[in-house]
């Protein structure tokens, strides 16, 4: 689009990129695992990049881009892998990098501001023992207010669940976008308006979010004969309530190779269970495996792992860095025709369903499976990767999911209202209608909303 000379005015004493170059960088996520995506989403670029320094920066973009009727796409770390931070069209990308403070933090609770990173966050609260409940295997960039709009859950759901849940969120600001913009504070429930919502009803600025006491975890890696052998071990281990523990991921033999470093940890035709263990529980883990005929391959302390997620230290990254959906990036590295799929498996059949679901798609569709705790059951969900050959393969795979009781929610898709389980609720688009009545928060990623024109004068 056509930026209006009035807006860059308005802003121009607030920070902007204005270099092509970054400016493409900013318009970008890790849409490009999905080969549907790559082909639409590509070329689609912002026309200018705001740095707000503080919330008074954003209350005024805010204004500027409603009085103007300029687009607005909110970005945290660009993590995203649905294309949820593409400006699809162009107008202004809200960089939320610099309103990264700790509001507050007590035993129990912080607030912090939304482009705090995640990581960032962990590092500030280890010295008082605290930490954030969970957060994606992209915590080194991902934000806090990203995670909230556009994240589900992670390392530490295997005990607390996932972002959506009631309480994994305590209150919200939440900036709208209107020529005179209100700061709304959302609670309770009603977090739920804004949550998972790709950022398009509202600029959220603070996040409030219950905090764990911080465990000193350690990590182990262990094999064993096979994938069910090592499903069946990580749904034992994670149902031992008395254990404390913050991952457990297990990962089908044919994935192993593809996570190049950690291939020592494993024979050929071996599963592997990737666990983040309290320090002192370390040994009652490995008497588990030994008990169900896995070996233990691979030991670091509590201090070495933190020192590898703080500092980059050690020979390996943090071991979360090869789980979730960093899987499919380690994957894409070795053969760039791979993509993924996420499915939610039940509680109760999920480990049937596991089973089925390797048996029915063979070395089409390999499965790495995490471990949940939702609401006193444990179940677990995956990212399989996929041997990609054409988008309607892709949806004859998810439509036979769904048909048999695994839930699918669609990755390849940036459309909100298209992605399954993820869905987009009531409350979402009617607080759209009030927190941006101009329809100009993330255009195209909810349908049916039109960005409305531009006054003749503005
Ligand atoms: C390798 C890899 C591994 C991943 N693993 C996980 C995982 O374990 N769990 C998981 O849940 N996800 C995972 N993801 C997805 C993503 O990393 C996370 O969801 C992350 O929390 C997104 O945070 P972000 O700051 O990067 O958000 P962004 O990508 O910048 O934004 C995400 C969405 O939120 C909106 N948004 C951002 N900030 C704000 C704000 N302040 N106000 C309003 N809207 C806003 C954006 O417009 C966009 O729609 C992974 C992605 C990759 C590439």
């Amino acid at each position: 689009m056509v930026l209006p000379e009035a807006l860059r005015h308005d802003l121009s004493d607030i920070p902007m990129l204005d270099d092509q170059r970054m400016i493409r960088m900013k318009s970008r996520d890790f849409f490009w695992f999905s080969p549907v995506l790559k082909e639409s989403l590509d070329d689609k670029v912002a026309d200018l990049v705001v740095v707000p320094r503080d919330k008074a920066d954003v209350m005024r973009i805010a204004a500027a881009c409603a009085r103007h009727r300029v687009p607005v796409t909110v970005r945290g770390g660009g993590t995203g892998n649905y294309g949820q931070a593409v400006p699809l069209a162009g107008g202004v990308v809200l960089d939320m990098g610099k309103l990264d403070q700790t509001i507050w933090q007590r035993p129990g609770a912080g607030r912090f501001g939304a482009g705090q990173r995640m990581l960032e966050i962990d590092r500030l609260l280890a010295p008082v023992g605290h930490e954030l409940r969970f957060h994606p295997s992209t915590r080194q960039l991902a934000t806090l207010g990203g995670f909230v709009a556009g994240g589900a859950g992670g390392v530490g759901s295997c005990t607390w669940g996932q972002i959506s849940d009631p309480g994994a969120v305590l209150g919200l600001e939440v900036i709208t976008v209107e020529e005179q913009p209100r700061v709304i504070e959302l609670r309770g429930r009603d977090v739920l308006k804004v949550l998972h919502a790709y950022g398009v009803n509202g600029i959220i600025t603070e996040v409030e979010v219950p905090l764990a006491p911080a465990h000193p975890w350690c990590e182990r890696i262990a094999a064993f004969p096979s994938l069910a052998a090592a499903a069946a071990f990580a749904q034992a281990f994670t149902e031992c309530d008395g254990i404390a523990k913050k991952l457990v991921s297990v990962l089908d033999p044919r994935i192993v190779p593809y996570l190049k470093r950690l291939v020592p940890y494993a024979a050929a035709g071996e599963a592997m269970v990737i666990i983040m263990v309290s320090e002192p529980q370390a040994d009652a883990f490995e008497e588990m495996v030994a008990e169900r005929h896995g070996r233990v391959t691979f030991r670091r302390s509590a201090a070495e792992a933190q020192e590898a997620a703080f500092n980059g230290g050690g020979d390996l990254p943090p071991l979360y860095e090869f789980t979730w959906n960093h899987t499919t990036l380690h994957a894409l590295r070795h053969e760039p025709t791979i993509t993924y799929l996420q499915i939610r498996f039940p509680p109760v059949v999920n480990l049937e369903l596991v089973d089925w679901a390797a048996e029915r798609f063979g070395d089409e569709v390999l499965l790495h499976l995490e471990f949940q705790r939702r609401f006193g059951k444990v179940t677990c969900s995956s990212l399989p990767l996929v041997r990609y050959t054409t988008a309607e393969r892709l949806n004859e795979i998810m439509a036979e999911c769904d048909a048999k009781g695994a839930a699918i929610s669609n990755p390849h898709t940036y459309v909100l209202d298209n992605a399954g389980w993820k869905r987009v609720d009531a409350p979402q688009a009617e607080f759209k209608r009030s927190a941006d009545p101009h329809g100009l928060m993330n255009p195209g990623k909810l349908k049916d909303w039109r960005i409305e024109p531009a006054p003749e004068k503005v």
